[in-house]
């Protein structure tokens, strides 16, 4: 058994799998939210919820297990990170697996930003925890909260390497001429404005699981990524390179997302400014949290848009009509860019669950080849599946993506190194 922990640390809450890298296989995963709410109002309490999947009930060549998984929920006071982290451990020393005998080897951490200096998973070294900080100018909401994580996870873990795994790396392939913004280039390299990309590890693991899946090399494959969640990317995928993608400086630019509004003239922002008198801290407010379906439809949530199609309400459908005019406009720059694509694949909890997304995406792609079987597009599954006709010349995807499976496997490949 090679024990592997994930850590995926927001500023108030953090997510953790304890995965067997022998099966690939998830022994235990949790949540503890509500860090610093006993320090503030409401309940005063943290939630802890610790869940114990078959792979680590099952005894080693015995019976599968009756009980999938146990989950158990706690409410009590977790002031800060390195209380959440005592937390799970507590949850893991009573609630099982020993973390005697499933010691892991390498904790992983997701960091989001990894600016143009990581391009690869790296051992976390003092002066990797000093880059990641300084990296917080660029990503102030994630990069600070994802060093808590790592500083209370090496106090809970000390004797193992821990490794972060950069949601910008895959993207660190880009051409200049994609990553380039066309401002004054003085300016832009003094404060470090490009595009970096984001989601990156997710469509690092789509696109290879989908090599996989059609059984033809990587290096030959022209593949365009949807990653539609509640944030949402896509990505222009040339032999295993990222090419393109649709996240820039910020998670903010490209599709129209759950709160975010995409793509948007920059000078709209100066109009508001000017004639409405928001403040920098408003617009980032509107557009990052008060856009998207939410801004068009007074929801995030697709399921609810949907349902608003159905009872005739005309925000929804316009929010709906919005969403997929962008997501074509993009599937046609990077037919453009590859030269035509082998391989689309859908990923996250849109891309996944959503079969009138998918083919109202493609609908019109006939001409570059691309053809969707209604009966495979509307089948639920669990697996990796296809939902292109036989005939289609570009094989279409559904491709559930796995973040955490994705970070333990590079945290492993460095920690053995
Ligand atoms: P994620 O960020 O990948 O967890 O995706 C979350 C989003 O997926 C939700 O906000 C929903 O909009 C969407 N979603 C989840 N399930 C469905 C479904 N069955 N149909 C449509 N959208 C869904």
């Amino acid at each position: 058994m090679t024990p592997v922990l994930v850590i995926n640390s927001g500023s108030s809450s953090f997510k953790y799998q304890l995965l067997d890298m022998d099966t690939e296989s998830t022994l235990a995963s949790g949540l503890v939210e509500r860090i610093g709410a006993s320090t503030g109002s409401g309940t005063g309490l943290g939630i802890a919820r610790h869940t114990v999947h078959a792979a680590a009930l099952a005894a080693p060549d015995g019976p599968a297990p009756t009980v999938v998984d146990a989950t158990r929920t706690r409410e009590l006071p977790i002031p800060d990170h390195t209380a959440g982290f005592q937390v799970m451990l507590d949850a893991f020393a009573s609630d099982g697996p020993s973390l005697e005998d499933h010691a892991p080897v390498a904790v992983g951490h997701r960091v989001v930003h990894g600016g143009a200096r990581f391009f690869e998973p790296t051992v976390i070294t003092p002066l990797v925890e000093i880059n990641i900080d300084e990296l917080s100018v660029l990503a102030p909401l994630h990069n600070p909260a994802n060093l808590a994580g790592i500083v209370a996870a090496k106090q809970a873990f000390p004797g193992v390497p821990h490794v972060a795994v950069f949601d910008t790396a895959f993207h660190q392939t880009l051409p200049p001429a994609a990553y380039t913004y066309a401002i004054d280039r003085e300016v832009a390299a003094s404060h470090r404005v490009r595009r970096y990309g984001f989601h990156g590890t997710s469509h690092k693991f789509v696109s290879e699981a989908a090599a996989v899946f059609v059984g033809r090399p990587l290096d030959e494959l022209r593949q365009i990524v949807f990653h539609l969640g509640n944030g949402a990317s896509v990505t222009a995928i040339d032999g295993g390179r990222s090419v393109d993608t649709s996240m820039g400086f910020t998670p903010l630019e490209g599709l129209v997302m759950g709160t975010r509004s995409g793509d948007i003239d920059p000078a709209a922002l100066f109009h508001l400014a000017r004639r409405a008198g928001m403040s920098i801290d408003q617009l980032d407010d509107l557009l990052n949290k008060r856009s998207g379906l939410l801004g068009l439809a007074g929801s995030n949530d697709l399921r609810d848009v949907l349902a608003g199609i159905d009872r005739g309400d005309e925000h929804a459908r316009l929010a709906f009509d919005v969403y997929i005019h962008r997501l074509r406009a993009y599937a046609g720059a990077y037919l453009a860019q590859l030269g035509g694509a082998d391989v689309i694949s859908f990923t996250a909890g849109v891309g996944e669950n959503a079969p009138l997304v998918r083919a109202a995406t493609l609908q019109t792609l006939g001409f570059a080849g691309v053809e969707i079987d209604p009966e495979r597009n509307a089948e639920r599954g669990r697996g990796i599946r296809i939902i292109s006709t036989d005939s289609s010349s570009v094989t279409v995807l559904v491709v559930p993506t796995d973040e955490e499976l994705e970070i333990a496997r590079q945290t492993l490949s460095v920690a053995r190194t």
